[in-house]
């Protein structure tokens, strides 16, 4: 019997008719004669009540705690998902995420899956049951509790999917699909049919929420196709897939954007060998992700360096900077907050040298000032001020056509 893994996202499970729903959907595909396991979030927004709560209590509450916490709003959906299905005369049973074989990396709070055993789920199967796994969950081979990043039930879903071998994964989420851009900010988004997974991996790493980048990761790696649809409407979904299928030739095939960048310069340090890996080891031992780094020499022969950070990370890079002060023998540290990072991606660019000049264009017109760029073969990304983001990203969008070019499901 083939087996399929369906994921359901906060919104979809939100109260008690929407998780009655949801079970709907479990019930049809096993009475299509699908092994089915299904993974889910927590219910609505409980994580982020959770994380509020957390906050009330530290400014910097304990990463091992917080997984402690965290970790359960998904324990109360499965039980209640497994409820639901039983109403429906399905027999299902509740998995939380170490229950369920996920082993992962010993990282509180952002932890990667190293892998899963899936006897106890094959075992379920076999006997007929339908499996309801606890997504975003799972334990280090010392026995702890981690969680993966959040929006991480994705990635339980797509890990699943790889390690039973499943026929497909879908990803039942509160829009229809993947869209040229989020449909939320951009009201002239599209609908995709199809993308590729090299595509998807750029849009979800450069913020377009709606799959986390390490399940793109998975199922590119392990081939698992994706399907993002629906919970609440009967709608194709978009397949995310190895070759996008419809238009080919589209330059851009999406846009995505992410507000709080901060960037911060270091200026005036000797231009040697080694300022480079001082400062950024500094950075790196302080735990901060830098995104763009630009790299200046002065006319006093001196360099200035100037990175990219998300504004949270502020407080933590800059003690790490004057920590190295001797060291790194800068004059000034200067940061500017309230930037966003506007990209285009498309797999269609790695032939077409004049989209990022195309995109400055369009950005100079709309008064947009570009403070950093970043590129990749299938993307190019800008830093612009915060409040101009929205004007930019509707610009871009109607420029490179996304609003009429892409096949509609509807
Ligand atoms: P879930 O709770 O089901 O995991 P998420 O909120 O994590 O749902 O993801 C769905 C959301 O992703 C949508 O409501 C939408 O606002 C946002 N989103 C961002 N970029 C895109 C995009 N390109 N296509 C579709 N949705 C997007
Ligand atoms: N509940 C977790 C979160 O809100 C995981 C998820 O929904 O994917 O981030
Ligand atoms: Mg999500």
């Amino acid at each position: 019997m083939a087996t399929v893994v369906q994921k359901f996202g906060g919104t979809s499970v939100a109260d008690a008719a929407k998780i009655t729903r949801a079970a709907g959907r479990v019930k049809k595909a096993r009475d299509e004669g699908y092994s089915v396991v299904t993974v889910v979030s927590a219910m609505g927004k409980s994580t982020d009540t959770l994380v509020d709560l957390a906050r009330e209590l530290s400014d910097n509450p304990d990463k091992r705690e917080l997984d402690m916490l965290m970790s359960t709003g998904e324990q109360v959906t499965i039980s209640l998902m497994v409820m639901a299905l039983k109403e429906l005369g399905i027999d299902a049973v509740s998995l939380t995420g170490w229950q369920a074989g996920i082993r992962t990396e010993a990282v509180h709070q952002n932890a990667r899956i190293t892998d899963i055993e899936t006897d106890v789920i094959e075992s379920h199967l076999k006997e007929g049951r339908v499996v309801i796994v606890a997504g975003f969950q799972g334990m280090t081979p010392e026995g702890e509790i981690t969680t993966l990043g959040r929006g991480g039930s994705d990635t339980t879903a797509v890990a699943l999917a790889a390690a039973l071998k499943a026929e497909s994964c879908s990803i039942f989420t509160d829009v229809t699909g993947v869209y040229t851009s989020d449909p939320r900010v951009v009201k002239e988004a599209r609908q995709l049919s199809s993308i590729s997974y090299d595509e998807m991996l750029e849009l979800a790493n450069l913020g377009a929420g709606v799959l986390h980048p390490r399940a793109v990761e998975f199922a590119k790696n392990y081939q698992v196709p994706l399907v993002v649809k629906s919970s609440m409407v009967e709608k194709e979904g978009t397949i995310v897939e190895e070759e996008a299928s419809m238009e080919q030739n589209l330059m851009v095939r999406g846009l995505a954007f992410e507000s709080a960048v901060t960037k911060v310069t270091v200026e005036g340090m000797p231009n040697e060998n080694d300022t480079l890996s001082n400062l950024f080891s500094a950075l790196a031992e302080s735990g901060i992700n830098v995104d763009i780094i630009i790299q200046q020499v002065t006319e006093n022969g001196r360099i200035n360096v100037a990175f990219s950070i998300h504004t949270q990370a502020l407080k933590d890079t800059l003690a790490a900077v004057e920590s190295r002060r001797e060291e790194l023998q800068y004059t000034n540290v200067r940061h500017f907050d309230r930037l966003a990072k506007v990209s285009i991606v498309g797999s269609g660019m790695i032939s077409n040298p004049g989209v990022a000049a195309d995109m400055f264009r369009v950005l100079s017109r709309q008064d947009v000032r570009v403070q950093m760029v970043s590129t990749s073969e299938i993307k190019v990304s800008a830093v612009v001020e915060e409040e101009k983001m929205v004007r930019a990203v509707e610009a871009l969008h109607t420029f490179f056509e996304l609003d009429q070019r892409v096949e509609l499901n509807v």
